[in-house]
């Protein structure tokens, strides 16, 4: 993973540097907008920690003209304006988030990597696929053999999970606390009528079968015949 920091002063720079080559990033530095920029637009970056207040050009220079190139890395800005109307002007021209200085290495960190999570969700799997099945976790639709199918959000995470998990049986107190929250009393039938009423929207209607019941183990997904 690889990050370029756009950031002119001096000590601020190289923390930042430092701080994420230590977490394991590959980093560039740049300090100058104008030098950022170039850099921006002809090597591949996965994420850009940007200054605002920049010689040469201003960090929202650097942000826009990033975005009408067409780089849609993500971008967290720093600012030293604890200012709404700074904040809302770096997110309407694109950033993906911000942090006012002083602020810790810990959150920036969190940030980035919250970031470069969502980035891969969106570039490599947005769609699940298992046989003629699919879940669009961006649309938030399910599609099989081409016909779209109406899931409630619960069954929409259901679903979600046994295909992230395909192949895998997936006991009751797994589905449990991936799909419903930490109250949830796990005696109730609430999972059995909620896979009931998945497989009657995704598996009754069609020739092949998908999620199986393993007895006394849980649920489990897989394209495999009989
Ligand atoms: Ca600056």
């Amino acid at each position: 993973m690889k990050i370029l920091i756009i950031e002119d002063e001096e000590k601020t720079g190289d923390y930042l540097r430092q701080g994420l080559s230590e977490a394991g990033f590959v980093t560039d530095l740049a300090r100058h907008g104008a030098d950022g920029l170039h850099l921006a637009l002809t090597a591949d970056f996965d994420l850009l920690v940007l200054d605002v207040m920049l010689p040469g050009l201003s960090g929202w220079q650097v942000l826009e003209a990033l975005r009408a190139a067409g780089k849609d890395l993500p971008v967290i800005f720093l600012t030293a304006r604890d200012q709404v109307e700074d904040r809302v002007h770096g997110l309407e021209l694109g950033a993906d988030d911000y942090l006012v200085k002083p602020f810790a290495f810990s959150e920036l960190l969190a940030r980035v990597r919250t970031l470069l999570r969502r980035g891969r969700v969106s570039a490599e799997a947005s769609v699940l696929r298992v046989a003629d099945l699919e879940l669009d976790l961006l649309r938030r639709r399910v599609m099989r053999a081409g016909t779209r199918v109406e899931l409630t959000a619960k069954e929409f995470a259901l679903l979600e999970l046994f295909m992230r998990r395909q192949g895998e049986v997936l006991p009751r107190s797994l589905i449990a606390s991936q799909v419903w929250d930490m109250n949830f009393d796990s005696d109730t039938n609430v999972i059995e009528v909620a896979v009931r009423r998945l497989r009657a929207k995704v598996d009754e209607p069609f020739p092949l079968r998908l999620i199986r019941t393993v007895r006394g183990m849980g649920y489990v997904l897989e394209a495999a015949e009989g």
